[in-house]
């Protein structure tokens, strides 16, 4: 989906303001990092995004609506958010990816027959998805749970915070890599990163102070510096 940051303005506490009144827009389907220096707001915009928090001023659309008057439920179904630090339930792999499906109809799990084959790709464990997927959640490594949590979501939004993330560059390269190929024109990818050096993004937000400071493709931006 599309995403429309209006004028949001955010604080966590009284004294400072995470988010200053900050304004972009991310059309469908594209790839955005949003990069800059720790602190500067990254996280909460995700955050903000997924309604762990709702904004103290200004909007967010969502595909043109307004997030506040979207049912919490269908929103977290059209979201994804990748965590830093992935949490799965200790059961299986399969559970982690439907814990959501529970009651699902049949149309339901016909989309999440279809989003296996999505799955198989993305998890691609060395020994074939098939073989692990009955295999209990804690016993995956970082980069595994981590790929089962994108997998477990079928989504118009995907949020990856990698701000302060504790994978190894590779890890992190390979999972923007099948994200944003798997997502194509059809999910709005969102990374948050501490680097620059981010792979492939359409758009590129610098986050600073709760502003966006710069915007543009990588060649607009490097031809600024
Ligand atoms: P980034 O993701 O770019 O590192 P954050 O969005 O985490 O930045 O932080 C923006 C601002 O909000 C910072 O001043 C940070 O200290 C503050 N902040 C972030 N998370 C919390 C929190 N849970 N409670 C209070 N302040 C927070
Ligand atoms: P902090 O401790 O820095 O304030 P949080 O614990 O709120 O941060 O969130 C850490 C990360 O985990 C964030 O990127 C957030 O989006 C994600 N997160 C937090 N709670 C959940 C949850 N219940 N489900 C999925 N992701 C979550």
């Amino acid at each position: 989906g599309s995403v429309i940051f209006e004028n949001v303005g955010f604080a966590y506490d009284q004294r400072q303001s995470a988010l200053d009144g900050i304004s972009f827009e991310i059309p469908k389907g594209k790839t955005v990092a949003l990069v800059g220096p720790s602190g500067g707001g990254k996280s909460t915009i995700l955050r903000l995004l997924f309604r762990f928090y709702d904004v103290n001023s200004g909007r967010i659309l969502i595909d043109g609506q307004d997030i506040r008057s979207v049912k919490q439920e269908s929103l977290r179904r059209n979201i994804g958010v990748v965590p830093q630090d992935t949490v799965l339930f200790n059961d299986t792999i399969f559970y982690n990816i439907h814990y959501g499906n529970i009651n699902a109809n049949d149309e339901e799990v016909h989309k999440a027959a279809k989003a296996a084959q999505i799955h198989d790709r993305i998890i691609n464990f060395p020994d074939g998805y098939e073989t692990r997927v009955g295999e209990r959640g804690l016993r995956l490594s970082g980069g595994e749970k981590q790929r089962v949590a994108i997998a477990r979501t079928l989504l118009k939004i995907i949020l990856l915070d990698e701000a302060t993330s504790a994978l190894d560059t590779t890890t992190e390269r390979q999972i923007q890599y099948a994200l944003s190929h798997m997502t194509k024109d059809r999910t709005t990818l969102i990374i948050a990163h501490r680097l620059s050096t981010i792979v492939n993004a359409d758009l590129i937000l610098c986050i600073k102070d709760g502003k966006v400071v710069e915007q543009g493709t990588h060649d607009e931006l490097i031809q600024k510096a």
